[in-house]
């Protein structure tokens, strides 16, 4: 286990493999520090996902150790998606699951974006 609770870095997890273009995935964009895709089973009308170029396990793991021009670059990417799916004038949510209580399951950083509905509460506690 690594300090954050999650095992190391497994470069076979399923999005280091869309990185390297093993699996193919719904491409939105595209940069030096971030690609992002639609999820394969989308929970609203628009669900994106967000994911760092770099090596990373989760949230903790990718703002402890990523440089700053990575992680700044990382999220203007998140908000360029975002504008560029056309969620800036009716809103959205951003929302990263991170480590065991989260419920995170593929254990590469990653960023949902959510939009397109109203999305309600945001947190729900079962
Ligand atoms: P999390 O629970 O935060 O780790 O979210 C993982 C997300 O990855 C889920 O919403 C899955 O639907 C999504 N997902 C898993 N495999 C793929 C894939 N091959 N392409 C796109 N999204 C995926």
């Amino acid at each position: 286990m690594s300090v954050t609770g999650l095992p190391p870095y497994d470069p076979q997890n399923i999005f280091a493999r869309i990185l390297r273009g093993e699996i193919p995935c719904k491409r939105v964009h595209e940069d030096a520090f971030a690609l992002a895709f639609h999820d394969i089973n989308p929970l609203t009308p628009t669900h994106v996902l967000v994911i760092p170029k770099g090596a990373h396990v989760s949230a903790a793991d990718f703002h402890a150790n990523a440089s700053a021009e990575d992680i700044a670059g990382f999220w203007r990417a998140v908000a360029q998606v975002a504008k560029s799916l056309g969620l800036e004038a009716s809103g959205y949510r951003l929302l990263t699951n991170m480590g065991l209580d989260a419920g995170q399951e593929v254990p590469h950083f990653h960023v949902h974006v959510f939009g397109g509905k109203r999305l309600g509460r945001m947190v729900s506690a079962g």
